[in-house]
C-alpha cells in the first residue's frame, strides 16, 4: 500500500528526514515511534503530500505521490490530480481539527459532497453508518465544542472514513486526550485494524502498539534505526536510542 524510498526533507539547513525507506503492506498496521523532533509528523505529511520531499519518493497504492514518472524524470502532478490522490489517504491529527462552526453531520458530509461529488442524501446515510460505527449514534446535530475530546476524535476518525480512503494516517491521535478517554479512541482504531484497514499510526501507547501493529518502526534523527515485528522492536530493541526511549515511555 505504501512504498517510501530514499526520502529526504530539510527545513532550511535542518535535515528532518535523512533517507527513509519504508514499506506498508495492504491491510497492515505500522506503528511509528520515536522521540519528539525525530521526523514522525514530517514523514506522515510527505505520505499525504502536505510536504514536498527534497529527494526520494512516496508511493501509495502504486502511484507516486504528487508526481508522475515520464521521459525518465518526475513531473509534478496538476492540483486536481493531487487532490484526487489525497482523497485516498485519510489523516487524523492530535488536535482533532474538526470544523468548529459545523455540526458533527456537516463535518462528515462536507468533503464527500464538495470534493468527491457524492449526492448529499448518500453522504448523509453514510455518515449515519459511520457515526454508529464509532459509537456516536444520535450525535449528528451536536457541535464539536459540545463533545468530549474522545468523542471529537471519534468524529474525526469517522470524517476521515467518510472519504473511503485506502490508507489512514494517525498522528498521535490520543496525545491530547485525558487519560480516561484514550481507551475509547484506541478501541475504534483497533476495530479498524481488525477490519483490515491499512494504517500508519504515530503513538506512544506501547501496549496498544504491541497488540495491533504488524510492524513497528523507530525513527531517530530522521532515520529509521529499528524496524520489524513489534515484539522485537518494542521488547528487544538493538538500537541504544530506541532502548532509552522505550524504557522512558513504558
Ligand atoms: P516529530 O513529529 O517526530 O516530533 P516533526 O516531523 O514534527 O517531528 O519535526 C521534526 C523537526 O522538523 C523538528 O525539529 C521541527 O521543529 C522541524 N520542523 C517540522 N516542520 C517544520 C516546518 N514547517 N518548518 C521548519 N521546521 C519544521
Ligand atoms: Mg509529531
Amino acid at each position: 500500500m505504501v512504498r517510501v524510498r530514499g526520502l529526504k526533507k530539510s527545513f532550511g539547513s535542518h535535515r528532518v528526514l535523512d533517507g527513509v525507506d519504508l514499506d506498508v503492506a495492504e491491510g497492515s498496521v505500522t506503528v511509528l515511534l520515536g522521540p519528539s523532533g525525530s521526523g514522525k509528523s514530517t514523514l506522515l505529511r510527505c505520505v499525504n503530500h502536505l510536504e514536498r520531499p527534497d529527494a526520494g519518493f512516496v508511493e501509495v497504492a502504486g502511484e507516486i505521490v504528487g508526481y508522475r514518472y515520464r521521459d525518465g524524470r518526475l513531473h509534478e502532478l496538476p492540483g486536481r490530480e493531487i487532490t484526487r490522490q489525497r482523497t485516498q489517504v485519510g489523516m487524523v491529527f492530535q488536535q482533532f481539527n474538526l470544523f468548529p462552526h459545523l455540526t458533527v453531520l456537516e463535518n462528515l458530509i462536507e468533503a464527500p459532497v464538495a470534493v468527491r461529488g457524492v449526492p448529499k442524501p448518500d453522504a448523509v446515510a453514510k455518515a449515519g453508518e459511520l457515526l454508529a460505527r464509532v459509537g456516536l449514534d444520535g450525535r449528528q446535530s451536536a457541535y464539536p465544542r459540545e463533545l468530549s475530546g474522545g468523542q471529537q476524535q471519534r468524529v474525526a476518525i469517522a470524517r476521515a472514513l467518510a472519504m473511503e480512503p485506502r490508507l489512514l494516517l494517525f498522528d498521535e491521535p490520543t496525545s491530547a486526550l485525558d487519560p480516561e478517554l484514550v481507551g475509547e479512541v484506541l478501541g475504534v482504531i483497533r476495530d479498524l485494524a481488525v477490519g483490515g484497514m491499512s494504517m500508519i499510526i504515530v503513538t506512544h501507547e506501547i501496549g496498544f502498539a504491541r497488540e495491533v501493529a504488524d510492524q513497528a518502526v523507530f525513527l531517530d534523527g530522521g532515520r529509521i534505526v529499528e524496524s520489524g515485528a513489534p515484539a522485537d522492536v518494542l521488547d528487544r530493541p538493538g538500537n541504544e536510542r530506541a532502548r532509552a526511549f522505550l524504557s522512558a515511555v513504558l
